[in-house]
């Protein structure tokens, strides 16, 4: 039998008494298409595709690493996840992490 436990306080989740919840979320970085109005200049566009490859080519691995969309998963207790949905960006105890460390 699989037995899950809680991703955010390690409490073991049995299936059986509670719920459990997952949370997905898929981030990566939004490349929003360019605006075409300059693209009808003369600028031979194969040369300007090898420049941005050449570009990219430089790039340090670890930003392309970085920039890699994340898919991240969580098993929740219920708890956790009414938490979670109160706060999905963990912008409260950030703060709180601040205001601690002073
Ligand atoms: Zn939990």
């Amino acid at each position: 039998m699989i037995h899950y436990s809680c991703d955010r306080c390690r409490r073991m989740i049995d299936p059986a008494k509670e719920i459990r919840y997952v949370v997905r979320i898929d981030a990566q970085a939004a490349l929003d298409p360019l605006p075409n109005d300059e693209l009808d200049d003369d600028r031979d566009e194969l040369l300007e595709i090898d420049e941005m490859l050449q570009s990219l080519a430089l790039e340090d691995e670890d930003s392309l690493l970085d920039d890699a969309p994340q898919q991240l998963r969580f098993d929740l207790c219920s708890e956790c996840y009414r938490k979670f949905l109160q706060d999905p960006l963990g912008v409260e105890s950030a703060l709180i992490v601040g205001f601690s460390s002073n």
